[in-house]
């Protein structure tokens, strides 16, 4: 089920936060995605706010304000935490009530900014004067592989006579992730140690992984759960969906290969994962979904219990992600981060209903906060491989930076920087933010 487009989404909405015409801004007012902060330094609780321009608006303070009502304010009220998972397990009824009275509020023809221009000061704190916190208390993280270009590139690698294992077209690909080590943008990795074997060496060793990787991914938060050995449905899986992130899949590629047989990735993945801090409602998408993945001449039809006409019709996202790269060297030398690559989340083989779908259709439960993330994003043209291992094909291909440097995996210092955006005739485009992170040592 889709949501409707409202006057929430009115591209000819403006907001009395100017920054928030700025162009190119991420956060214009008919986006207002949701995240977790404290001004820097202060010995403020953690609360929920929504991006606006460059700004956040703190939603405890619009509330205690009186500017709420309704389910509005009884969603508001949700947010006085230090995660949005209260908010998450409260359903698409107060998440809508909210944004439309969060987009009114905001608005320039607002009648209380226009009663009291002064409450800007009370209901607003810069992002640049904030710490972004997870957004969430992630209590599940499931990776998908849910690209059949990023499958076949790694499996023709990998398993040059069968790249692709013959049930990709039927289950989505996933493993159980580790919460533990999800952190948010901005925060350092350590390069992880672990062991790997040469394909020469006769044994294997131990220490830093020298095949260090990111993965470009789109992460999907659960909203309402489902109760142990109640499956969500295909037709109901997007209403279990509260909004999307960036997700980076830090992997260790050499750790990886050596390890990932019979039972799949485990420490070459689970060091850490970095996620963006803003999630974006489903509500704020509705404008860019599309259909989803058009299934080649020859490949079978999805299972029905991962089927259905909706999700076919309009399971898919026109969000355009983007990866940056920058080096010590180039930043030390003044240089703008050098993009990478640049794909499409519609080209997904796999919806995210198909992936929530699967997930719970064994009756196992999802609940509010767990993080459901995509898998590696690439699309058919080499320009769209969403990891390193696909753009330099496992290190053949060298890429080359602006410094003369070359890189085949990621070195220390390197900074990954994700970007995510949608766009679309008559609407106004709203971003995702960034989710960084910089490459440090491995402990010696
Ligand atoms: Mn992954």
């Amino acid at each position: 089920m889709s949501y409707t487009i409202n006057e929430t989404h009115d591209p000819q909405l403006t907001s009395w936060v100017e920054s928030a015409q700025r162009p190119g801004t991420d956060f214009p007012i008919q986006n207002l995605p949701f995240g977790v902060f404290k001004r820097r330094g202060s010995a403020e609780e953690p609360r929920v706010g929504v991006a606006i321009g460059d700004q956040i608006l703190d939603i405890t303070a619009c509330l205690g304000a009186g500017l709420l009502d309704g389910s509005a304010a009884r969603a508001a009220a949700a947010c006085a935490a230090p995660n949005l998972n209260e908010l998450m397990a409260l359903g698409r009824e107060y998440w809508s009530a909210l944004r439309r009275q969060l987009s009114a509020l905001l608005s320039t023809d607002s009648p209380a900014y226009k009663r009291d221009p002064q409450i800007a000061g009370r209901l607003l704190a810069p992002i640049a004067g904030a710490e972004l916190l997870l957004p969430a208390a992630i209590g599940d993280y499931t990776d998908f592989y849910a690209s059949v270009y990023h499958a076949t590139n790694v499996g023709s690698m990998f398993r040059p006579d069968n790249p692709l294992l013959p049930n990709y077209k039927y289950v989505p690909i996933g493993y159980h992730g580790r919460s533990s080590s999800i952190v948010v943008s901005g925060t350092p990795v350590r390069r992880p140690r672990g062991q790997s074997k040469a394909p020469d060496a006769d044994r294997p060793g131990f220490g830093p992984t020298r095949l260090l990787d990111y993965e470009l991914e789109v992460g999907g938060f659960i909203g309402l759960g489902n109760s142990l050995g109640q499956p969500i449905t295909i037709d109901n899986a997007w209403e279990h969906i509260f909004g999307l992130c960036l997700v980076n899949d830090w992997s260790a590629r050499d750790i990886q290969a050596w390890e990932y047989q019979p039972l799949g990735p485990f420490l070459a993945k689970s060091f850490a994962t970095t996620i963006s801090p803003w999630v974006v409602t489903l509500e704020a998408l509705e404008p860019f979904r599309t259909s989803a993945f058009r299934r080649p001449e020859g490949d079978p039809e999805p299972l029905p219990y991962l089927f259905s006409v909706e999700d076919q019709r309009h399971g898919g996202l026109d969000l355009i992600l983007e990866v940056y790269l920058s080096s010590q060297r180039m930043r030390d030398q003044g240089m703008e981060p050098l993009r990478l690559s640049r794909g499409s989340f519609s080209d997904m083989y796999w919806t995210l209903a198909q992936l929530v779908a699967h997930h719970s259709s064994n009756g196992c439960n999802m609940r509010p906060g767990d993080l459901i993330a995509s898998g590696t994003v690439s699309g058919a043209a080499k320009e769209s491989r969403g990891c390193m291992l696909e753009l330099t094909w496992r290190g053949a291909e060298p890429i080359q930076l602006p410094t003369g440097e070359q890189r085949r995996f990621l070195e220390d210092g390197d900074e990954v920087i994700f970007r995510g955006f949608c766009e679309r005739d008559g609407f106004a485009r709203i971003g995702f933010g960034e989710c960084r992170g910089v490459i440090l040592p491995a402990i010696t």
